[in-house]
């Protein structure tokens, strides 16, 4: 595993359990049912009083940041690197790091990895080296 790998998971990983621990909170699921106003699923009501801002709450409520950190983390397991025959410095036979689902003509951590982590390029920790060519 790739430090870009490592950290990409433990990344995704806390934005889950964040999600997870507010969902416990006050609901999984949130909705915006007046301007500026957002309603958990808990019963709670929040009068936010900035239509934008009550949207783009509900469209990440926890209930979708779940869904979402559940398929990038199977994004990742699909991407692992792994060992795979090929020929090293020496013309030998050798083993060498290969994406799972890309082989290894493109490198590693692969293009859709590097992709995937340029969503939290934003976040403590992202090299800008990681970023996708
Ligand atoms: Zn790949």
């Amino acid at each position: 595993m790739s430090a870009l790998d490592q950290w990409l998971r433990a990344t995704i990983e806390v934005t889950l359990r964040d999600a997870q621990n507010a969902g416990k909170s006050v609901g999984p699921v949130w909705d915006n049912p007046s301007i500026g106003d957002l309603r958990t699923s808990g019963g709670e009501l929040y009068q936010l009083g900035d239509r934008n801002v009550a949207i783009h709450m509900a469209a990440n409520d926890p209930h979708e940041t779940i869904a979402r950190c559940e398929a990038e983390l199977a994004i990742l397991d699909a991407h692992a690197i792994v060992q795979v025959s090929g020929i090293g410095e020496d013309m030998r036979a050798t083993q060498v790091p290969a994406c799972r689902t890309c082989s290894h003509k493109h490198g590693v951590p692969c293009r859709t990895v590097r992709l995937l982590s340029s969503g939290y390029r934003h976040r403590d920790g992202y090299d800008d080296d990681w970023s996708p060519p």
